[in-house]
């Protein structure tokens, strides 16, 4: 590697250029198929950072580079991206002990402090020959990412499950701004319904993606969307149809009921979250009392703050706010204690068992009293089978959203509930 341009500065290996160069000139041969390429960076390297420095830091890099080197064969191929970020070719029959030598590598600063390196690692076994050679720098990252934040553990080989995700993310990204300015994005309602009398009480406003002549779910679209900060601007949208529908059924003679709307805990980064509610719902010109906003709880105790605030915000200015999911992830009393909710909805795990135990009874019976006590009403979710609505019912709950009375439904069918909200009888 003579070309300067093609060498990182720190460690002289081949830079993303230089390795990209090499991997081409492997498909060229038609020797690519040999190797296994990985894709890894160092454990903890921003502590080593902070702690020693950046010539610290460095100095790591440089010893770290030099151990690896000596373990390659003269085909194989070691690049630097930048940073602690590092890219090989290695021979496939060489992966394991390859990534043996990456659980440890010892490195000295200065003082003779010892230092073992670990490395998380991401690989991609090459077993047929490919076109962009960039892909063997993109394949073994997303297996790294995985790895990071997904597994939690030291190694991933990239799957073919994994790659059609990140092309499915890439998708929805790609598509979004177009998909909001078509009008793509629909708002299904799944009704609420008291248990008690069979009427519709309200009903819970879920999008979906009219794609290509296909539904597409949330599961789908919400988490790249939060995952790149864009998902308040489609909450915005879906509120705001909300209120549009709303609108209509009230000029159509129609009573609605209270629809609740989904707002990310990602939204809470816009400051203006709880004023800009506000202002859509009053723009629309209905009344607030149709409208409830639904977020879910969070263990970040920066982000319980803010959802603290923006709870409290939407109930100084009457709009009414609800809690998802309760008893999914980490549920605290202090939830119960400090937000102002209106509306507390039992998570569907408590009752997605063919048999309930009594321990959940327990928890069930304190929690739905204590939250009646607090003045809060209680929903329970994902109800399928009349057994669920007997226990929930045996623990004081009575409203119930769930397939036993009806999936989320097209706006048009939601309508024809809101004319006749008594349901039948079912057993
Ligand atoms: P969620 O807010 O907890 O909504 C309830 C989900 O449970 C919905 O899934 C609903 O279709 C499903 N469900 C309801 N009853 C039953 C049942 O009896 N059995 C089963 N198996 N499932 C039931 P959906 O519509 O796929 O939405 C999934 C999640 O996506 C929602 O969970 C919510 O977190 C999110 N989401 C949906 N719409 C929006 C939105 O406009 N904005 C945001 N930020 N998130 C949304
Ligand atoms: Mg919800
Ligand atoms: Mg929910």
């Amino acid at each position: 590697m003579r070309d300067e341009q093609m060498m990182h500065y720190l460690t002289g290996l081949p830079n993303a250029g230089g390795y990209i160069r090499e991997v081409a000139g492997r498909i060229n041969q038609g020797t690519i198929t040999n190797y296994t390429a990985f894709y890894f960076n160092l454990k903890g390297f921003g502590n080593i950072n902070s702690r020693y420095g950046m010539e610290g830091g460095n100095k790591v890099l440089v010893q770290f580079t030099e151990k690896v080197k000596d373990f390659l064969l003269d085909d194989e191929v070691l690049g630097h991206l930048g940073g602690d970020n590092f890219v090989a070719l290695i021979k496939t029959e060489r992966k394991e002990k390859f990534c043996r030598l990456l659980n440890g590598i010892e490195v000295y600063l200065e003082n003779d402090t010892k230092l073992k390196i670990q490395s998380t690692i991401g690989l991609w076994d090459i077993e047929e020959t490919f076109d962009d050679p960039g892909d063997a720098i993109g394949r073994p990252s997303v297996a790294l990412q995985h790895a990071k934040h997904v597994l939690h553990v030291p190694v991933v080989k990239v799957t073919d499950a994994m790659l059609k995700k990140v092309a499915s993310n890439k998708e929805v990204l790609e598509k979004y701004q177009s998909a909001l300015e078509n009008r793509e994005f629909l708002v299904f309602y799944q009704p609420k319904v008291d248990s008690r009398t069979n009427t519709l009480v309200g009903a819970e406003g879920l999008v979906r993606w009219k794609h290509g002549g296909e539904m597409v779910s949330p599961g789908v679209f919400i988490p790249p969307l939060e995952e790149n900060g864009e998902i308040v601007l489609l909450d915005y949208y879906v509120l705001r149809r909300a209120c549009e529908d709303i609108k209509r059924w009230v000029e159509e003679g129609l009573t609605p009921v209270p629809i609740s709307v989904n707002f990310s805990r990602k939204d809470l980064l816009d400051v203006d979250l709880a004023e800009n509610i506000d202002r859509i719902i009053t723009n629309s010109g209905i009344d607030k009392k149709y409208i409830e906003v639904e977020v879910t709880e969070t263990v970040d105790e920066q982000e319980h703050g803010e959802l603290s605030k923006f709870i409290k915000d939407l109930y100084d200015r009457g709009i009414m706010t609800a809690i998802d999911d309760f008893g999914a992830g980490y549920s605290s009393l202090a939830t119960l204690r400090e937000f102002q909710v209106h509306t507390l909805k039992i998570d569907r795990s408590f009752i997605n068992t063919d048999e309930f135990s009594w321990k959940d009874e327990v928890i069930l019976k304190d929690i739905i009293h204590m939250a009646s006590g607090l003045g809060m009403n209680v929903v329970t979710e994902g109800v399928e089978r009349i057994d669920q609505i007997e226990f929930i019912n045996k623990v004081g709950c009575f409203v119930i959203q769930g397939f036993f009375y009806d999936r989320p439904l097209p706006v048009e069918e939601f309508e024809e509930r809101l004319k006749n909200k008594v349901y039948p009888k079912k057993e």
